[in-house]
């Protein structure tokens, strides 16, 4: 396939994808709306970009890695976006989370122009995009993806087709449902140990091999005890997926009431403040509840 790929997005994800598309060999163009981003990766050796629509003059593959649906929405359908440019046979692949049922509608709109759209959100956290290990969950068409993947396997690992268009990215609301279940256990499984007296540390060691681990566990909890809040993955970035997950709950009349109560505990941080921090700091919500700190 291609060796030349268009990037649009350079964040906490977007850098070490990018970073990682590289090293394997391909031809990268940025184009990142804060400018500065993209000097950076001009300097490991990507080519900058002034707007979307020239990235997409140079490349009949584009990714984006941005985040909320109406930032994916205005890249590709707005002024000086995607569409204005691409060429028929392209495609664009959607890595951010983002509505499903707007994915559907994007996808439309690439297909007048005959081109191709995969929505390939991802998890596994910063450090699966620094490792290159993200697993990829794939809405579109198969052959689309098969043409593709040498390219996702240069930042991914696990690369499964779910289904048609919208389903990638309704597999990765699932994925939040269980990866906020999990967060949520985890800060009440804590507050709980620290009341007792627990050596946080040696019971973190305890539980993570049994079948109470979790990513969460493993990942987040080592930070919330040494007070580490900086983002891997925003509250605010949660708070988009939750929402998401909650208008679907809406719509298929679906019962999420978990799901929904830890939509309500991320508020609490929203409200103070917090909604830059790492996820981790949901622990804080659990710790006004019990009126102790971990530690
Ligand atoms: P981030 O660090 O906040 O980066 C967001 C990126 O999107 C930045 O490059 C930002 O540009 C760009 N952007 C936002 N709105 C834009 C707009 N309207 N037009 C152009 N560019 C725009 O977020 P992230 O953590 O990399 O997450 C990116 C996506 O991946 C999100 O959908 C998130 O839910 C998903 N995700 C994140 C993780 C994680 O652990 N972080 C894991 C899985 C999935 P500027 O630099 O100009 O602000």
């Amino acid at each position: 396939m291609d060796k030349r790929v268009g990037f649009i997005g350079l964040g906490i994800m977007g850098i070490p994808m990018v970073h990682n598309l590289i090293k394997a060999g391909f031809e990268v163009t940025v184009y990142n709306r804060t400018a500065l981003k993209a000097a950076q990766m001009v300097a490991e050796g990507a080519t900058k970009a002034i707007s979307p629509k020239e990235l997409t003059l140079e490349n009949s593959v584009i990714i984006t890695m941005v985040s909320d649906t109406p930032d994916v929405e205005s890249i590709i359908l707005g002024k000086n976006g995607v569409l204005e440019s691409i060429k028929p046979d392209s495609v664009v692949i959607d890595m951010s989370t983002i509505s499903p049922q707007v994915t559907q509608k994007i996808a439309a709109r690439l297909r007048e122009k005959k081109a191709h759209m995969l929505d390939a959100p991802v998890s596994g956290g910063e450090q699966g995009a620094v490792d290159g290990t993200l697993s990829i969950m794939v809405g579109g068409d198969i052959d689309i993806l098969e043409r593709c993947r040498s390219m996702l396997e240069a930042m991914g690992k696990n690369i499964v087709h779910v289904g048609s268009n919208g389903m990638g990215q309704t597999v990765k609301l699932m994925n939040q449902i269980i990866a906020a279940g999990n967060l949520n256990a985890t800060v009440e499984a804590l507050v709980f140990a620290q009341k007792h007296g627990v050596d946080l540390r040696k019971a973190i060691e305890a539980v993570q091999g049994g079948a109470a681990g979790s990513w969460q566990l493993s990942h987040l909890a080592p930070c919330m005890i040494r007070r580490d809040f900086k983002p891997g993955f925003m509250v605010d970035l949660m708070q988009k997926d939750l929402r998401l997950v909650m208008e679907d709950s809406e719509s298929m009349r679906v019962s999420l009431p978990a799901t929904s109560l830890i939509h309500q505990m991320f508020h609490s941080l929203q409200a103070t403040g917090e909604g830059k921090s790492g996820t981790q700091a949901l622990i804080k919500v659990m710790e006004r509840l019990a009126g102790i700190e971990v530690k």
